[in-house]
């Protein structure tokens, strides 16, 4: 028996297409990436859910649902294609968000983590699974706490914490691990200290969940680096080493942020990292 593998789409929202390539020219990353009137580039929140037995594991949780309308409109939430609840999002899977055992958050990003809570019709905060185990990397929550000025906009606290630490079951992870049969975590430090990726064994195939170390498959080309991350050099070593194993051992990647493609494998023709054949979860 291995994992059941699905794709939960959250909904698109847009990111300036500069800071999502950093030194790359816009003539470059326009081609396959094409801008609206606000420079902005269309983005997905790809959520994994995990099924085996009774156990139903979701990673990432998408952007938060309290945005203002100012907010809304900055970052153009469900601009594409519509941001659903979790209740919406679960239904065609006959799930119930009371029904996810646990949620890995890789980072704590507001486009990552925003989701793990909403407002409810009484206006009070509510966790999104209430019954799940909530897996955060301690070095990475330390951090959100009191991120550097030049990376504070990508946290929002608002619904995530203190929230989740004081309303939800939590495991506080300190490094690298196995958290059940098949699915382990590994951390990098570049895009934001322990950002942790998911490692999916099933059946022969391994399946890395790779988060913002690589959030669109443009980002396959090694200097294709986000201005968002803190250490733009150990991202670079990062998904050097990442790439080349994961070219090794045939790995499945998994494309959080990609408008078009949720997984593929890689491939490198001696000087470059391409995409290589699609894979379909499910
Ligand atoms: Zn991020």
């Amino acid at each position: 028996m291995g994992w059941k593998i699905d794709c939960i789409s959250m909904g698109s929202f847009g990111l300036d297409g500069g800071a999502m390539f950093g030194i790359i020219p816009k003539p470059l990353w326009q081609r396959t990436n094409p801008d609206d009137d606000k420079n902005r580039i269309t983005l997905q929140s790809n959520c994994m859910l995990l099924r085996q037995g009774e156990r139903c594991v979701i990673v990432e949780v998408g952007n938060s649902f309290d945005f203002s309308d100012k907010d809304r409109s900055i970052y153009a939430i469900g601009g594409v294609t519509p941001q659903p609840t979790w209740q919406q999002a679960l239904k065609p899977f006959d799930l119930t968000p009371e029904q996810i055992t646990d949620v890995i958050c890789t980072h704590l990003h507001f486009d990552h983590a925003g989701g793990l809570s909403f407002l409810n019709s009484d206006g009070k905060r509510q966790l999104s699974f209430p019954n799940a185990t909530h897996y955060i990397q301690k070095r990475q929550l330390e951090w959100a706490k009191a991120p550097s000025e030049k990376d504070a906009g990508s946290f929002r606290s608002e619904g995530i914490y203190p929230f989740i630490e004081d309303h939800a079951k939590c495991v506080f992870l300190e490094g690298d691990g196995e958290l059940f049969e098949g699915v382990r975590v590994t951390t990098v430090d570049g895009h934001t200290p322990a950002q942790q990726l998911v490692h999916v064994q099933q059946q022969e195939q391994n399946w890395v969940f790779v988060a913002d170390l690589i959030p669109t498959t443009s980002h396959l080309h090694l200097p294709y680096i986000m201005a968002y991350d803190v250490e733009p050099l150990k991202t670079l070593k990062e998904k050097q080493d990442f790439l080349k194993q994961a070219v090794d051992e045939a790995w499945t990647l998994w494309f959080y942020h990609d408008p078009k493609t949720i997984a593929a494998k890689v491939t490198f023709d001696g000087r470059r990292f391409q995409l290589g054949e699609v894979v379909l979860p499910g």
